[in-house]
């Protein structure tokens, strides 16, 4: 159940799940966060660990949830290695439409992995000249 007052959209299906007005395999819970098995699994063991309050992603959440959604993940990844042998892990969180982000409650996802599962990560782009130093002043500048 969701504590009063906590923050929720009451459109947003994982505040659903959160609320348990929307079914879902529950792997853990804790006072802020709540972590189930993704429909749609990489691998079966596919679990999205999130806030129970509703934030869309990292650009709203506050620093201090997150610390708390990354120490469940952490907890997730490793029981998912230990629990399912041979699984390695991605961690994985999309934030924003243009990153493959789809539902907007704040979520990351730790996958199951294994030799030739077929699940394929990003191909790497090379800097141009002089890109990386401009790139990065922008990121420090922006701290
Ligand atoms: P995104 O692309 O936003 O990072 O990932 C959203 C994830 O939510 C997808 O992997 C998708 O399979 C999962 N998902 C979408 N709808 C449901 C649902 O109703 N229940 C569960 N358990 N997972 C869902
Ligand atoms: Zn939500």
């Amino acid at each position: 159940m969701l504590d009063c007052g906590r923050m929720k959209d009451t459109n947003c299906l994982f505040c659903k799940i959160v609320a348990g007005e929307v079914p879902s395999y529950k792997i853990y819970e804790d006072e802020h966060t709540y972590a189930f098995l993704d429909i749609k699994p990489v691998n079966p063991g596919h679990t999205l660990v999130i806030p129970k309050d509703h934030y869309v992603n990292v650009f709203d959440a506050p620093k201090d949830l997150w610390e708390k959604v990354m120490g469940a993940t952490h907890t997730i990844a490793n029981a998912i290695h230990k629990g399912l042998p041979i699984a390695d892990i991605n961690i994985t969180t999309n934030n924003g439409k243009h990153s493959g982000q789809v539902v907007f409650h704040s979520h990351v996802h730790v996958m199951p992995r294994y030799e030739n599962d077929g699940h394929e990560l990003w191909h790497g782009k090379p800097y141009q000249e002089g890109q990386a130093h401009e790139v990065a002043a922008k990121i420090k500048t922006a701290l």
